[in-house]
């Protein structure tokens, strides 16, 4: 094992808990962001980008470093999005 390798896999091991930390307070940042600009008028609240559903949609941030990049989407499948993203991060991580 090379020493790249060896610096690989210390970093995964050290950064897991700061970097879930760090994705927390961006998310938060986030969702303030998207709340303060939809009183702002600046952002406006779409239907589902899944079922069309209108009402008491939630922004769905595909990447948390683009705050006002936002898909809209049902309760329903915000959570449905969630699980989804959570599977995938853990076959990531496995695989690895
Ligand atoms: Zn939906
Ligand atoms: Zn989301």
């Amino acid at each position: 094992m090379g020493r790249k390798e060896i610096a690989a896999k210390n970093n995964l091991h050290n950064e897991t808990y700061p970097k879930r930390k760090a994705d927390e307070a961006k998310r938060n940042k986030a969702v303030y962001l998207v709340t303060r600009a939809i009183k702002a008028g600046r952002l406006v609240r779409g239907p589902c980008a899944v079922c069309g559903v209108a009402e008491r949609t939630e922004g769905h941030h595909p990447d948390y470093d683009k705050p006002l990049e936002v898909v809209w989407l049902c309760n329903k499948h915000h959570a449905m999005e969630h699980k989804r993203i959570r599977a995938q991060r853990k076959y990531n991580l496995t695989t690895l």
